[in-house]
């Protein structure tokens, strides 16, 4: 089996010019990569993970995103293509996450079941404290005015915040440090819906 192998690849060896092969192999490749959160313009995450020929191939924006084109050789293609299947399902769920979190915004005070199964759902892709303080701005009437609202919508977001802490991201942070953002946020919901 060994010895069939050594043959098939001399053979195709002998075919491509080995100069022209190695090069293919060295020419590099890049990808895209941003932070993806609340703040991530549509622009950035719809090229998160993009593969291109040249590094400046990516387009631009006017927010402060952050920005990373990483090069890779081509021997990394198939490991980076797998991670942009990834990526672009996080851009997704962002896009998502966003839709059904404004969709509750707006609900709130019409339809307070539908806003908070919106919320829910919303919440299982991600949850950031700075969106809550935006759903408390816009309602702030709507919230001071029921007590039993406050209280369901404080039960959603802590629960999805706690969540948060153990997804596979956030596992690499070192525990106490981990723990610190988890009590910290916690603390903050709890004073936000008071
Ligand atoms: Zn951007």
């Amino acid at each position: 089996m060994a010895v069939l192998r050594r043959q098939s690849f001399s053979g195709l060896a002998s075919r491509v010019p080995a100069a022209y092969t190695a090069r293919m192999w060295k020419r590099k490749r890049y990808q895209f990569f941003t932070n993806v959160t609340y703040r991530t313009c549509r622009t950035c995450l719809s090229e998160h993970g993009r593969i291109a020929n040249r590094s400046d191939a990516f387009l631009q924006c006017d927010n402060d995103c952050e920005r990373h084109v990483v090069p890779f050789f081509r021997s990394e293609l198939a490991y980076r293509r797998r991670l942009q299947k990834e990526m672009f399902a996080s851009s997704k769920g962002e896009l998502e996450r966003r839709r059904l979190f404004n969709s509750g915004i707006a609900a709130l005070g019409g339809d307070n079941e539908q806003a908070l199964n919106l919320l829910t759902a919303s919440a299982r892709h991600d949850l950031y404290i700075p969106e809550v303080e935006r759903l408390i701005a816009a309602k702030e009437g709507v919230l001071r005015a029921d007590s039993d609202l406050r209280r369901r919508l404080l039960a959603v977001f802590a629960r999805a915040y706690s969540d948060k802490f153990g997804w596979y991201r956030y596992e690499r942070l070192p525990e106490p440090m981990r723990i610190a953002r988890e009590t910290e946020g916690l603390r903050r919901l709890r004073e936000m819906f008071e």
